[in-house]
């Protein structure tokens, strides 16, 4: 058993397209992977200021580091980082001293905001006054939220995240399973909103990397990532499940993580022509920030009663 280049040391099987790799080839075919990606849905391009979302674990820090190689090389385009800090306890605390870690180790300027300071309130503030919501919705849309609005004003053209293989393929069919077209058309490589300029361009740089490559990759460069506990308010849920389904099917049918993507690739630009003929985002009428309905979800969760 021997890698294409010769070397008989295999460090990665990739059943699915029938390869062993050795370390470095591995390596440098997964950044093949990614810098197609990039080229082929044009992600970043020439005077492009990237903003990548750090959250110091394995995704976030591999897309970091790939991103920071292509961009040394090139003096057109600039990159920085940010990281939110929720107010997650010690998960947090240790997920943002990675991400430190490695921004400093890469030369990389990192700010980070926290939701205590951006909201009043952290997450176990949200939770405590409203049980009813939980907290990872609280989390994921001001983080969103957190995150579009900082990284406009540091002047950024893209946000970049590290999301993978298995989420996006999560992604998809949890939008089939709740029947929300909207969502499900608002996934791909890249999301922009020409008409509403307050919306930084979303790109997701190692989506079409499978999360143990991701893995195997960030250990394979000894990559600085948080890999103990999960984060404590993670719950058993509907994307969990899904989650499970898809390595199990990728296991006994490898390649099945990537065809659910490539299948939504085929279906979204149809139905964006379609059903999202504006994009589907407008500005709140409360806080003026883009907004998928009247009133944005933020607003909502602060039950914000500022109007313009
Ligand atoms: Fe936030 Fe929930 Fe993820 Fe924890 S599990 S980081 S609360 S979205």
């Amino acid at each position: 058993m021997v890698c294409v280049c010769g070397n008989k040391d295999i460090y990665y099987k990739r059943i699915y397209e029938g390869q062993k790799l050795c370390r470095k080839c591995f390596v440098k075919s997964v950044e093949k992977k990614v810098k197609k990606n990039i080229r082929y849905n044009e992600l970043i391009k020439s005077g492009d200021k990237v903003c990548v979302a750090l959250s110091g674990g394995k995704d976030s820090i591999s897309c970091l580091y790939i991103l920071s190689q292509i961009i040394k090389k090139r003096n057109d385009i600039k990159i920085f980082a940010i990281a939110v800090d929720e107010g997650l306890g010690t998960y947090r605390k240790n997920t943002i001293r990675k991400a430190k870690e490695a921004c400093d180790w890469l030369g990389i300027n990192l700010k980070i905001y926290s939701f205590k300071e951006e909201y009043g309130k952290a997450i176990p503030d949200f939770v405590k006054e409203n049980s009813r919501i939980n907290a990872c919705t609280f989390c994921g849309v001001l983080r969103r939220h957190l995150l579009n609005k900082k990284a406009r004003e540091l002047g950024a053209t893209k946000i970049a995240f590290g999301f993978n293989l298995n989420d996006e393929a999560e992604s998809v069919l949890l939008n089939f399973v709740f029947g929300n077209i909207e969502k499900f058309l608002r996934l791909g490589p890249k999301v922009e909103n020409k008409k509403i300029k307050k919306f930084v361009p979303r790109v997701k740089p190692i989506r079409e990397i499978l999360e143990k490559e991701v893995f195997a990759y960030a250990d394979a460069l000894e990559l600085p990532y948080y890999r103990e506990k999960a984060c404590p308010y993670g719950v058993e849920s509907v994307r969990k499940t899904i989650r499970k389904w898809i390595y199990k099917m990728e296991d006994k049918y490898p390649g099945t993580t990537y065809q659910i993507v490539k299948f939504a690739d085929l279906l979204i630009p149809v139905g964006r022509k379609k059903y999202l003929k504006d994009g589907a985002l407008k500005y709140c009428k409360k806080c003026r920030e883009p907004a998928s309905k009247e009133v944005c979800k933020v607003c909502e969760l602060l039950g914000n009663e500022s109007s313009d």
